[in-house]
């Protein structure tokens, strides 16, 4: 292949990359001793680095590239439109066709009365929209006090400031200041780590309760909205235990505290149907959207409100939007996914077709020594490494120490899984096939008997 970018040999590339370049979510002195692994390009579910290895993607990027890598329509859609209408906004009374039609056609596909979207260029952006949003809305009606959202633990919601305070990842918030005043947490719903001797219905239950004691005890006249991910995913691909959504529905209803879904993950096809809260009977009053909305080929997120919600901001000037809100180029990209997701019936692929195929596959891990539990919604699963499945036991070693392992062993066999301490997660492009699947499955299970290999070696696992 005659690449664009890369002319240079690995280690070259390695040094410049650490002399300038700062990474996400990176050591970045580690990453200065070991270099950066160099991708050049990528096709369908395989991602290729600057040593020509072809590495199966099971994170789909950063569960986004839904409908899989190098689709030649959105490129074409997007010098198209670069050349039409590079770039204008939708401040100050204007409008652009790209914004209309894709608003108008995440009306269509959201449920319920979830007609109208704000767009920003990111999750992140669109949950600090959803805080101003939902206090607004609440000042609007005459009720300025409530103004407190309540989240969980462990969830993610985005790394800029207002979202950081959403999210509950106390790596986070040890850092620069989080979380921003009346922003709560409570307990997640992750059983195999902390349901202790409670059946998992019982502990999806008393997690649920939790919301209604923080409402209770901060008073109903404070609290604005509940915001959570339908499925967590960077948490670690935490699913509830079955009694946890219904009670949460109830409790939600039964305050009128505003409901707001994080479909960042789980919108647009990964649960096997458009958004998670239809696959979780949630009824939610605002959905957040980003990743999969363009299967990542442009930066761009949004707010999916309620009529009601709608009609109450429309009553006043909403002092609020970002330079690239529905940026032309991203939303033409982003409408020409969706046509491709609806055209191929990618969600009909993956809830009648590779979804049931990758749950047997999956489940199938737990027969590993290494393995206690296995997860799995649609198209994201995890699963938890043990010493012990018996006793849910962690590992002795800090939290993450084997998870680490284990991704470094998938690597060396080619295969993108990622590691929440020591879950390892996975959340492939939704058009991945059974062979694709198969692969996946070997490499995994070869990656957990060399890291059992390894754990045993080093005193952290015994046989
Ligand atoms: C990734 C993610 C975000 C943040 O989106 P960005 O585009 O990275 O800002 C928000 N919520 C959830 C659930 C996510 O997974």
């Amino acid at each position: 292949m005659n690449l664009l970018s890369n002319k240079f040999p690995t280690k070259e590339l390695q040094m410049r990359d650490a002399a300038h370049h700062m990474h996400p979510f990176t050591s970045q002195a580690e990453l200065g001793e070991k270099g950066a692994r160099v991708i050049t390009h990528a096709n369908g579910v395989f991602v290729y680095d600057s040593e020509g290895e072809e590495i199966l993607d099971a994170m789909a990027g950063l569960w986004c590239v839904n409908i899989g890598y190098g689709r030649h329509e959105l490129a074409e859609v997007a010098a198209r439109q670069m050349k039409e209408l590079s770039y204008y906004n939708t401040f100050f009374q204007t409008t652009h066709v790209p914004a209309i039609e894709l608003a108008e056609k995440l009306a269509e596909l959201a449920p319920y009365d979830l007609n109208h979207v704000f767009f920003a260029g990111s999750g992140s952006e669109a949950n600090d929209t959803n805080i101003r949003l939902v206090r607004h809305y609440w000042a609007l009606k005459g009720k300025p006090n409530k103004s407190v959202i309540i989240s969980r633990k462990n969830a993610y919601h985005g790394s800029s400031i207002g979202s950081g305070s959403l999210g509950g990842m106390s790596a986070m918030h040890d850092q620069g200041g989080m979380p921003i005043p009346d922003i709560y947490h409570i307990n997640q719903p992750n059983w195999w780590s902390e349901g202790g001797e409670m059946s998992p219905e019982d502990f999806g239950l008393a997690c649920a309760q939790e919301l209604e004691e923080k409402i209770k005890f901060l008073g109903v006249d404070r609290v604005a909205a509940f915001i959570a991910e339908p499925v967590q995913g960077a948490g670690g691909v935490i699913v509830a235990p079955d009694t946890y959504w219904p009670e949460v529905q109830r409790i939600c209803d039964n305050y009128g505290i505003l409901l707001i879904a994080d479909e960042v993950i789980c919108g647009f096809g990964r649960t096997g149907n458009w958004f998670g809260s239809q696959t979780l009977n949630i009824k939610p009053d605002i959905m957040t959207i980003a990743k999969g909305l363009s299967s990542g080929y442009q930066p761009i997120g949004g707010s999916i409100v309620s009529d009601e919600i709608e009609s109450v901001i429309a009553q006043d000037e909403f002092n609020h939007g970002y330079t690239y809100s529905s940026h032309p180029v991203a939303a033409a990209v982003a409408l020409e996914n969706l046509r491709i997701i609806e055209d191929e019936n990618i969600i009909g692929h993956v809830s009648n077709n590779v979804a049931p195929y990758l749950k047997e596959s999956w489940q199938g891990l737990c027969e590993h020594p290494l393995v206690g539990e296995a997860k799995i919604v649609g198209m994201m699963g995890s699963i938890a490494l043990t010493p012990n499945k018996e006793i849910r036991a962690p590992f002795k070693s800090d939290a993450g120490t084997v998870g680490y392992i284990c991704r470094e062993r998938c690597f060396a066999n080619k295969l993108i899984m990622r590691h929440v301490g020591d879950r390892m997660i996975i959340s492939p492009p939704l058009v991945i096939t059974e062979s694709e699947i198969d692969l996946l499955i070997r490499r995994a299970n070869k990656a957990l008997d060399e890291t059992m290999e390894k754990l045993v070696n080093q005193g952290l696992m015994s046989l």
